[in-house]
C-alpha cells in the first residue's frame, strides 16, 4: 500500500499530518505536530538538560510538555529552545499534540516576547508570577480560552508599568469570571437576599460569596470588607472593552487592591484545597 504524506495547515494553525488517514495507523497519527502561541506558566527543571513546562496556548489552552535538551547547546553553539524557556516567556511553540497524553513533547520554541520591563520591576514580576500560578491552577487542560490568552499577554506588558496594581486586579477578575469562580457580590450566598448594606460588607471564602448583615453571625470564616471595594470590583468588570481588555482602568493603590486580592486568595485556597504559593509575596 502506498501512503501519501501531505502537510496541511488548518485554520487553528495546527499542522495536521495525515489527518485524513484512518485510525488503523494510530502510531503515525500520534506524530501530528501542533503549533501555537504560548505563555509559559509553570516550569520544572527535569534532569540536567530538560524542562517540564506548563504552557497556556492561545488555541490549545493549558498543556504540559517536556522540552528535552532545553539546556543542551548544539555543536554550532545554540540550543534549540533559545537556551531554555523561562516563566512568563511568550513564544511560538511546536509540539506533539495528543489530548489523551499527559505529557506532550516540545520540538521547537521561538521566543516572541521576553517581557524585559516586567523582569526589571520586582512588584510587577510578583504579580505576573501570581497571574501565572492562577492560570495554571484554574484553567482546565485542553480547554482553549483565546480571549483570556490575549488578556494575559497584554496584562504581562502592563504589569511592567505603573499600572501594575489595577492591571492585575482586572485580569484576576476576568480569570475568575471566565473559569466560573467569580463570587456574586449582589446576593447573600447564605440566604439569597440582596446585599444592600452600605456600612459594611462581608465575604465568606468557603462559601465563595457575599454574606448579608443578617447572616454574618452564623458564618465563622466571614471577612469584613469596605463596601466601596466591592463596588470597585463590580465597576472594573463593567468597564467598556476593546479587544476584550477593559479600557480606562482607574489608577489603584495597594490600599485598595490588597484587601480584594487577599479575599480572592483565601477563596482560591479553599476552592483548590491547598495554599497558593505567590500570595505570600504579593500581599506581603
Ligand atoms: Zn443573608
Amino acid at each position: 500500500m502506498v501512503l501519501r504524506f501531505t502537510l496541511m495547515k488548518d485554520r487553528g494553525s495546527r499542522i495536521a499530518i495525515l489527518d485524513h488517514l484512518p485510525s488503523i495507523f494510530p502510531i503515525i497519527r500520534h506524530m501530528a505536530l501542533a503549533r501555537d502561541r504560548c505563555i509559559c506558566v509553570r516550569k520544572v527543571e527535569y534532569s540536567e538538560t530538560s524542562q517540564i513546562l506548563t504552557l497556556f496556548g492561545r488555541d490549545h489552552g493549558l498543556l504540559r510538555v517536556i522540552a528535552k535538551g532545553a539546556h543542551r547547546a548544539t555543536k554550532a553553539g545554540y540550543s534549540k529552545f533559545d537556551g531554555g524557556v523561562d516563566l512568563l516567556d511568550v513564544g511560538e511553540a511546536v509540539f506533539t499534540f495528543d489530548p489523551g497524553r499527559e505529557l506532550n513533547t516540545l520540538t521547537e520554541w521561538s521566543l516572541r516576547e521576553g517581557n524585559l520591563p516586567l523582569r526589571r520591576y520586582l512588584r510587577g514580576m510578583y504579580l505576573g508570577l501570581y497571574s501565572a500560578e492562577l492560570v495554571s491552577l484554574l484553567i482546565q487542560e485542553n480547554d482553549p480560552l483565546p480571549e483570556l490568552f490575549v488578556r494575559f499577554e497584554k496584562s504581562l506588558c502592563d504589569l511592567g508599568t505603573a499600572k501594575a496594581e489595577e492591571t492585575f486586579l482586572a485580569f484576576q477578575l476576568d480569570l475568575l469570571h471566565q473559569t466560573g469562580h467569580l463570587a456574586d457580590f449582589a446576593v447573600c450566598v447564605e440566604c439569597g437576599n440582596p446585599v444592600t448594606d452600605d456600612r459594611s460588607a462581608y465575604f465568606s471564602p468557603s462559601r465563595g460569596g457575599s454574606i448579608c448583615q443578617n447572616c454574618q453571625g452564623v458564618v465563622p470564616d466571614r471577612i469584613r470588607l469596605d463596601p466601596r471595594l466591592i463596588r470597585l470590583a463590580r465597576q472594573l468588570l463593567r468597564l467598556p472593552r476593546s479587544n476584550g481588555s477593559p479600557q480606562r482602568l482607574p489608577r489603584l493603590t495597594r490600599h485598595q487592591t490588597d484587601p480584594l486580592n487577599r479575599l480572592f486568595a483565601e477563596q482560591m485556597n479553599h476552592t483548590l484545597g491547598k495554599r497558593l504559593r505567590m500570595p505570600a509575596y504579593v500581599l506581603g
